[in-house]
């Protein structure tokens, strides 16, 4: 397998300068061994002879002079001789930092794979290799979930570790005939060759990368958890598609799929599809159109009734998303909402909607509420407090009329930022609903660790409450929980009389649904609040006083 594993030395090479002047040495020392040698041969033959003759026969005297010249023959060719071990020994640490140069080139420093640079050279030798036997190749591209998030709770010495691990377990993955590369941040390749048709083989290969990258890695007493999506795309090299065309269109492909992957939730592996193609160009296009529609007005307020279950009095209502496009007529917050999300626009664009519904709630009956859903990733905002009072003061809005839903995944986050907020905003007296309770798996420990005012039965088991005995024994779980709390409850998705008449068995609720209306627009509210007198006396204007000045973020990452 290819991926230059062998880390860099990181040594300095050897300037042109340097090597010339070396050069010179070398050739004058190579000079220098080769007189000596000639010497050696001529005065060598001389001095001996006189010696031999001096010790065996007791006659004649050898020639100092030339006995000196000898010994400094002598000398000079063990000279020579080092000077010779040197110069191989310089010659293989060159090549070694040659080599090491090399593969500083081609490969990532940090995991020692290939290097995006050098991707293209490799994946083209793959594909031949791959053409030469009748195979294909199979490109995974692994992105891994999540990663930023580590790095942020973790510091970046962790998310180095979390690199290293990863390029790691899935190397222990590879097969001989295949490639690894890091494209850079969290994004690997992988490119193997497989014989037409085993598909099987190939899933069976990515599940064990998604289980091998989702098992936690400990590095320094941290111990962090990422996963992995893997986008899956195969192909074999011809006539229309030569090497370095089939190479690019795998990684296009590959990428797609992975980002779909994503889209499913992550942690899985997803084959292309040409459908994904147009998925993705419509996925740009609604992040574009979110861009462009925010600005001008098309994010508008819609208002779901609340009601006493037990009267029928209308007690508030929730302000639910609603875009209304141009080009494509209303569209649901469950579409655009975790787009917004993903590309950082929830914060603006909850906020605009807020100070929209704020103006709206503040002709209605001051005895109506308004609840507003807010995403997990706003509760991450340690300036979100501060900025929901100043939109409340800039309205001149009642804290105590508003509540904030959110949703059971919000105790997954980080929980003392997320009390520390909650805390904050009742100290306003803003209440906090928990919503669609039941679909998140939160524990009742969970639950007690924080404040809530009340909490919503998820619209799911609601409105199959006469359908499934599941839902029904759920609801009946919950309405206990909520008295053993003291925590009042609202039923979602209330649809029928039927679902009506059985809910009100488990208690007294607070309840919403289509049976009382589906949601409604600012105007229309305001009309049918006028049927039934409840509009706001005049004046509202200066009558609402806040408890206390807005903690500071630092008191509520405390
Ligand atoms: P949610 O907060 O649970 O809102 C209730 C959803 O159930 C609404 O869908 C509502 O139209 C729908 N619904 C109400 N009664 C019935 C019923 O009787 N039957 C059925 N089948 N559905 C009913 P919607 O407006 O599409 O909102 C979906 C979700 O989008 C909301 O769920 C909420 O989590 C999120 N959302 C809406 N507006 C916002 C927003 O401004 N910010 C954030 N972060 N999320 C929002
Ligand atoms: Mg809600
Ligand atoms: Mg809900």
């Amino acid at each position: 397998m290819t991926n230059g594993s062998e880390h860099s030395a990181g040594k300095e090479f050897s300037k042109p300068v340097a090597s010339l002047e070396r050069a010179e040495r070398d050739l004058i020392a190579l000079g220098i061994i080769v007189a000596a040698i000639i010497l050696f041969v001529g005065t060598g033959s001389t001095v001996l002879t006189g010696i031999v003759r001096k010790w065996v026969y007791g006659i004649g005297n050898p020639d100092t002079l030339l006995a000196n010249a000898l010994i400094l023959n002598i000398a000079l060719i063990i000279f020579g001789w080092r000077r010779y071990v040197e110069l191989n020994r310089e010659i293989a640490e060159r090549r070694k930092a040659e080599l090491t140069a090399q593969r500083l080139a081609h490969t990532d420093a940090l995991t020692g794979c290939l290097n995006r640079r050098s991707l293209d050279d490799s994946l083209a030798a793959l594909i031949d290799s791959a053409d030469t036997t009748g195979d294909e190749v199979i490109m995974m591209m692994i992105d891994l979930d999540k990663f930023k998030n580590s790095n942020d709770l973790h510091g970046h010495h962790v998310g180095d570790a979390v690199l290293i691990e990863t390029a790691q377990r899935i190397e222990a993955l590879m097969t001989e005939r295949s490639l690894m590369a890091r494209l850079g941040g969290d994004e690997f390749i992988c490119a193997l060759i497989f014989a037409p048709g085993s598909e099987t083989a190939i899933e069976r290969l990515a599940v064990q990368l998604n289980d091998a990258l989702a098992r936690p890695i400990e590095c320094k007493g941290v111990r962090a958890e990422v996963t992995a999506s893997i986008g899956i795309a195969s192909g074999a090299k011809g006539a229309v598609n030569p090497a370095g065309q089939l190479a690019q269109d795998l990684l296009h492909r590959s990428d797609v799929a992975m980002y779909q992957a994503k889209r499913r939730g992550r942690n899985r592996f997803c084959w292309f599809e040409p459908s994904m193609e147009t998925e993705l160009r419509f996925r740009n296009e609604l992040e574009n159109s979110i861009r462009e529609g925010l600005p001008r007005g098309e994010f508008v307020p819609y208002y779901e009734k609340q009601v006493d279950l037990e009267t029928g009095e209308i007690t508030g209502f929730e302000m639910l998303a609603r875009w209304v496009s141009p080009r494509r007529g209303v569209i649901s917050p469950e579409i655009f909402i975790p787009v917004a999300e993903e590309i950082g626009l929830i914060s603006e664009l909850s906020e605009t909607l807020i100070s929209l519904a704020l103006q709206d709630a503040k002709s209605w009956d001051p005895r109506l509420t308004l609840s507003v859903n807010i995403s997990p990733l706003q509760l991450r905002d340690t300036w979100f407090a501060q900025r929901l009072l100043k939109l409340l003061v800039e309205a001149n809005f009642p804290p105590t009329r508003l509540e904030i839903e959110i949703t059971e995944t919000c105790l997954h986050e980080n929980i003392g930022v997320v009390r520390s907020l909650i805390t904050s905003l009742k100290n306003q007296g803003i209440r906090i609903s928990l919503d669609d309770f039941g679909t998140g798996y939160s524990s009742l420990a969970q639950l007690r660790t924080l404040p809530f005012d009340r909490i919503k039965i998820d619209r799911s088991f609601v409105s199959t409450l006469n359908s499934n005995a599941d839902s029904s024994s759920i609801i009946e779980a919950i309405s206990s929980l909520g008295r053993g709390m003291a925590l009042p409850i609202t039923a979602e998705g209330i649809e029928s009389a039927e679902v009506l008449v059985a809910l009100r068995k488990f208690g007294t609720f607070k309840g919403q649904g289509y049976l009382y209306g589906k949601p409604l627009t600012g105007q229309e509210v305001m009309s049918e609040l006028a049927e039934h007198k409840l509009l706001s006396p005049q004046s509202p204007a200066d009558q609402y006083l806040f408890a206390e000045e807005p903690e500071s973020p630092a008191a509520i990452n405390s």
